[in-house]
């Protein structure tokens, strides 16, 4: 491997390994990386899995794909010898954006696990230029500026032999496709992500430091953006190009490669499974019908075969994410689809008395979801808590028709990254205690169990969290000049900014402690609260919630009586590569959305296999991480789903009852008190603040003093370190369920049936 290395980097820039840059050395690693991937048979098989997908949040891709391929430790020695370092070459490799956060990540996660498995299976979806924004603070306020991924050499291999025409109302695109390998981890196989791109796209008409655009000039922006804007008419009609051109591509590749390999298309269904992630895929439905109606299937037919083929995830409850795209709206794009979703929503017409179940409503707007029940074969929610809240309340009426249709596939995770990638140093202790299968079978981490009382094991625990603790402080010091003290307890919340989320009651804990501080009653240990987020561009109280962060910060930072024991800190630009590295560093998880919200959540399932101690509402997967370590490993706090369910049903919930308790009043009106005021934006603050005292969505005030309290005792409980570190021992050995191997094996036992 040296001598490879060599010879490219020589060839290529006429150095060596001795006085290469790290560019130089990411160009030779990426290339030889490929060319290894390249040479890999595809994973064999006669049924393969097509998971389409708007989101990829693939993260960098080096070490995963050494990894996976098995060169990992030859070329960190190779590496090591000549004085270099894998992680500064990490550094090089820019993070492709090509999703929001969980639904993405999973995605992600999926691809490895289904060629890990040896599973046939590819992604398909968009290459998104600028993908999701890149975040920047500046005056304590969130600036969006594009994130330019797509370098000269890069993962992506351009497939000149496949092109499709894709048509619209106002003209006919032709595709282009990118495709990234995806190795399985020691499979000597590989699987792809198809990304679909457009020749005409114009990278050009995006400025510097912004992510504004014409949104109307459809064949320069198709494939810009992730999620543009759809605070207006254009930025919602961009959408539904994207969505077609994605799925009609889908589509016809389906199609193409069950031609090629000569399968009779009545029988798509047993050589084809489609996995629609969220409700953005749902128009391949009708888009394969009219395809095989084009090869000369009945419509019966087509829909026969089509409803046996796909299979729909749904990923929230949250109302506003279920789509529904206005017919005209879909007229004015894809006009040649809707003979097809009428002709769909008749036959239920027809059939099914429960007019909430239609396509089409009496609005005339066109809901996605339904479409995915009714004509595909499986409906699965992505944690035990959230299918049932599927069945009993928000699906309920299809539950009743298809129960059958109905199931649950809690998320995972894949260890491959989120242990053994971001955190080696616990790998090999782990390793060394238990031996390597728990890599190949996550379930063996239960044998840890075997340590729970072995006080140099708990030990070492400590001291591993302890590194990563200085390694985070010093990222935080060369990314962003913020200090942070290593001794320090670490209490992290990381995910995408939004109210159900609760990152404001998180702050007004901070300002509890704050005031607690300033009071004179100091902490046992000293505490940082780090937070990482993403606000939607146009969502405005999220980015009011940012601003209170980042006030919080420089509150905390700036005074001498504060500073030494309490922190808040928020990191720029949250992404895969920083949750890589904070993750490991972490001790407590915050995981505190409003019970019934969360579907899932899968940064709990990360956090507690690096050992981090969940603080959480009996929400998505908690409850069922909560199940597996015990009420001692674990902190709940808060009102559960079926209280949560019953307020909202009679609108029970007024936020003015709890701003008469004086010690939640003080916190809330603290925001728009003289200290914040004095640092942050008087507009910003005051909505915020507002937003909190009269409508409350989320009901941050409901939980807020059983959340201060189980908080409080999480800190108290931290300081007997033995006590805590078996407590972390206890998490990492249960966190074998949350492996996403384990996910896909059901998906593929129970609904994708690949061979
Ligand atoms: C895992 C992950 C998420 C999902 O976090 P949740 O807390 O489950 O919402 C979001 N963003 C990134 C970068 C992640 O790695």
């Amino acid at each position: 491997m040296e001598k490879r290395i060599n010879e490219f980097l020589t060839k290529q820039y006429g150095h060596d390994l001795d006085n290469c840059s790290n560019e130089e050395l990411f160009d030779a690693l990426m290339t030889i990386t490929k060319e290894e991937m390249a040479n890999k048979p595809d994973v064999p098989g006669d049924k393969k899995l097509y998971y389409i997908s708007a989101e990829f949040l693939i993260g960098k891709l080096l070490s995963n794909n050494l990894i996976n391929l098995g060169l990992y430790d030859e070329i960190n020695e190779v590496l090591k010898k000549h004085d270099k370092e894998i992680a500064d070459v990490e550094e090089i490799e820019p993070e492709p954006s090509l999703g929001n956060g969980g639904l993405g990540r999973l995605a992600a996660c999926f691809l490895d696990s289904i060629a890990s498995l040896n599973l046939p299976g590819d992604g398909v979806g968009l290459n998104y230029h600028y993908g999701l924004f890149k975040q920047k603070f500046k005056d304590h306020l969130q600036q969006e500026v594009k994130n330019p991924w797509i370098t000269k050499e890069s993962w992506l291999n351009k497939r000149e032999d496949i092109h499709f025409q894709v048509p619209f109302r106002r003209f006919t695109v032709t595709s282009t496709l990118y495709d990234i390998d995806v190795p399985g981890y020691e499979t000597g196989t590989k699987n792809r992500l198809h990304l679909f791109d457009l020749d005409s796209v114009d990278d050009t008409i995006v400025g510097d430091d912004t992510i504004d655009f014409d949104k109307t000039d459809i064949e320069k922006n198709m494939t810009l953006f992730l999620y543009p804007d759809d605070s207006d008419d254009n930025g919602r009609l961009l959408r539904i190009y994207q969505q077609y051109f994605m799925v009609s591509n889908a589509a016809q590749l389906i199609l193409k490669e069950a031609k090629d390999k000569g399968y009779d298309l009545h029988k798509l269904d047993q050589h084809v499974a489609v996995q629609i992630n969220d409700t953005h895929p749902s128009m391949v439905i009708p888009e394969l019908i009219r395809l095989l109606q084009n090869e000369g299937f009945t419509m019966n037919e087509a829909i026969d075969v089509v409803t046996k083929t796909c299979a729909y995830t749904n990923h929230t409850i949250l109302a506003e994410a279920l789509e529904t795209w206005p017919m005209n709206y879909m007229e004015a794009v894809v006009p040649h689809l809707l003979p097809i979703i009428r002709e769909l929503d008749n036959r239920l017409r027809e059939t099914v008395k429960d007019e909430s179940t239609y396509i089409i409503d009496k609005e005339n707007r066109v809901h996605m979801a339904h479409m995915d029940i009714h004509y595909g074969h499986s409906v699965n929610g992505v944690a035990k808590l959230h299918t049932d809240i599927l069945k009993d309340t928000e699906l309920h009426n299809f539950y009743e028709l298809y129960p059958e249709k109905f199931n649950n596939k809690t998320n995972g995770i894949t260890f491959r990254r989120w242990l053994v990638h971001c955190n080696p140093e616990l790998t090999k202790f782990i390793e060394s205690l238990i031996g390597p299968g728990f890599k190949k079978d996550a379930m063996e981490l239960e044998k840890l169990m075997a340590f729970v009382d072995d006080e140099a094991v708990l030990n070492r625990l400590g001291e591993i969290k302890a590194d990563n603790k200085k390694v985070l402080a010093d990222y935080f010091k060369k990314m962003q000049n913020v200090d942070i003290d290593p001794n320090s307890i670490f209490d992290v919340q990381v995910k995408r900014l939004h109210e159900y989320k609760r990152q404001q009651m998180n702050c007004l804990y901070a300002i509890h402690k704050y005031l607690e501080i300033k009071s004179g009653k100091k902490p046992e240990t000293p505490i940082t609260m780090i937070f990482g987020a993403k606000a939607a561009p146009a969502y405005i109280i999220a980015k009011d919630i940012i601003h209170l962060i980042l006030c919080l910060q420089e509150l905390t930072a700036s005074d001498p009586e504060v500073a030494p024991y309490f922190r808040v800190v928020m990191a720029e630009n949250y992404n895969v590569t920083y949750a890589g590295k904070i993750i490991p560093a972490a001790e407590i998880s915050e995981q505190i959305s409003l019970a019934s919200k969360e579907a899932s959540g899968t940064s709990n399932m990360k956090f507690m296999l690096n050992g981090a101690v969940t603080l959480g509402t009996e929400d998505g997967a908690n409850v069922e991480i909560h199940q597996l370590v015990g009420d001692e490993n674990i902190y709940i706090f808060g009102e559960d789903a079926d209280t949560v369910v019953k307020l909202y049903a009679e609108a029970g919930y007024h936020p003015a009852t709890f701003m008469a308790d004086e010690s939640i009043a003080e916190l809330v009106n603290f925001i728009v008190g003289d200290e914040l005021m004095a640092i942050g934006k008087k507009e910003n603050l005051e909505r915020l603040h507002h937003e909190l005292i009269t409508k409350d969505w989320f009901m941050t005030l409901l939980d807020i003093k059983d959340y201060i309290k189980t908080k409080d005792q999480v800190y108290v409980d931290y300081a007997d370190r033995k006590a805590w570190n078996r407590k972390v021992l206890i998490n990492i050995a249960k966190a074998g369920y949350f492996s996403s191997d384990r996910t896909i094996d059901q998906y593929n036992k129970e609904i994708w049936k690949l061979k």
